[in-house]
């Protein structure tokens, strides 16, 4: 397991192969998977078990759509997500990834409000920052700049934007009385959802959503008849070390889009959960309709095999515990380095933020370079933030990872580290 220190910058390698957390180019060299990819390959690479499952339903049945057949595996990975998420959503809807989990869930907002005589209510209120997605009503009401470039005339017609700041300069997340002034902003009577990521990732990375920010939202929109929607495509499914990361705060969202872990990158898969206050009396999953490939039988048979999988290894607990070690060994990492934050998330994702002006960000963000770099040391993390406060490194591998295995995470983001403040003449303590 070296890595070979030619691998080049700037220029993606070509995978060859990948077994756990490794990742082996054509070249040779290896990559230790510090970001599951994009928070996606929660249980490793080239776990057998799902690979078997999923030889074997392609043996038997590759697709049938779902408005001409039911499928075993879909069939049983519905009732997978319900005993893992404890039987609290009344209807899973599938979908085909995270953008069209959360477009999902605001169909189904905007549907509800129609169903309720409500149908003014139509703005969706989310945080600045934010990433949702990119389909167009994901991407309309998500708080990131560089994603939405040049993308005016398809996002017009998406849900009114409404992007709630912190007013708080210091703070990353806006807290409850950012909400409920957002709220009386736009007018309750237009407001139709609220959507949260429950720790933000690739627009924050790594800002976690308090629990009793959760409780004050939900108290909100219990009030004011408004819908809860957690984002939860990169934290669903074990990664914050809980099936669902809002739910540690006692309250639970009235939908939830998933994504990424769900089918940990064996095959395309997205869910949306839906709660009992949505169409009630009303299937969902007909509100919804949906792209063709929704909830296809072999998407579905490698899901139930890594939820399956996810339970059996105790991985979700792993998560916290591998968590706490590799927010430990970040903490020491980042006291090396003067512009390097200290490590922010939950679980087995965490965002370490990197100090820039805002004048040479834009001439190239750091985090660019230093994964850059790290790839070249034999390492894959992933750049994160829209703007020079919010960039950060986000470190999120496989829940399977090892403590020898962390330990050789962080040796390796350090040489990438050194080797960045080396080329830019930065200072390391
Ligand atoms: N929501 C969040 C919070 C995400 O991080 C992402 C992807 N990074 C998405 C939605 C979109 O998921 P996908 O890329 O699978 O469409």
């Amino acid at each position: 397991m070296t890595a070979v220190a030619g691998a080049r910058i700037g220029e993606l390698p070509v995978v060859d192969r990948a077994e756990g957390c490794w990742i082996y180019d054509v070249d040779g060299n290896d990559y230790l998977d510090g970001s599951s990819g994009t928070l996606c390959v929660n249980i490793g690479h080239g776990v057998r078990e799902v690979l078997d499952a999923m030889a074997e339903q392609g043996a038997q049945v590759c697709f049938t759509h779902r408005s001409q057949f039911e499928s075993q595996p879909r069939r049983a990975l519905t009732e997978e997500i319900h005993a893992v998420t404890g039987n609290r959503f009344r209807e899973i809807v599938y979908t085909n990834s995270g953008s069209e989990a959360t477009e999902t869930a605001l169909r189904l907002v905007l549907h509800h409000h129609n169903e309720l005589g409500t149908p003014d209510r139509v703005v969706v209120l989310s945080q600045y920052p934010s990433y949702h997605g990119m389909t167009a009503g994901a991407l309309g009401i998500s708080g990131h700049p560089a994603r939405r470039r040049n993308l005016g005339g398809l996002l017009a017609g998406a849900a009114d934007l409404a992007l709630v700041a912190p007013a708080d300069p210091d703070a990353l997340v806006p807290d409850a009385s950012d909400w409920s002034a957002a709220l009386e902003r736009v007018g309750a009577d237009r407001v139709a959802a609220i959507m949260v990521e429950p720790v933000g990732c690739a627009a924050s990375g790594g800002a976690v959503v308090p629990d009793q920010t959760w409780r004050d939202l939900r108290e909100l929109c219990d009030r004011t008849g408004t819908l809860l929607v957690a984002d939860e495509v990169m934290t669903g499914f074990g990664r914050t070390g809980a099936w669902l990361a809002h739910t540690g705060s006692g309250v639970l969202a009235d939908l939830v889009a998933t994504g990424k872990g769900l089918s940990a990158g064996y095959s395309p898969l997205g869910a949306c959960l839906v709660g009992d206050a949505v169409l009630r009396g009303r299937s969902a999953a007909t509100a919804a309709i949906g792209h063709t490939m929704n909830g296809n039988p072999l998407s579905a048979a490698a899901a139930l095999a890594v939820l399956r999988y996810l339970t059996r290894h105790g991985l979700v607990d792993r998560a916290r515990a591998a968590g706490e070690l590799l927010r430990l060994r970040l903490d020491e990492l980042a006291g090396c380095y003067d512009w390097v934050g200290p490590p922010r998330g939950r679980g087995l994702v965490h965002g370490l933020p990197l100090h820039q002006s805002a004048a040479s960000y834009a001439v190239e963000p750091l985090a660019h370079r230093v994964c850059a770099a790290a790839r070249a040391c034999g390492l894959v993390v992933y750049p994160a933030g829209v703007d020079h406060r919010t960039q950060s490194l986000l470190v999120a591998p496989p829940l399977t990872i090892s403590d020898d295995e962390l330990d050789e995470l962080v040796r390796r983001l350090d040489s990438a580290l050194r080797r960045t403040a080396e080329a830019q003449g930065a200072s390391s303590r």
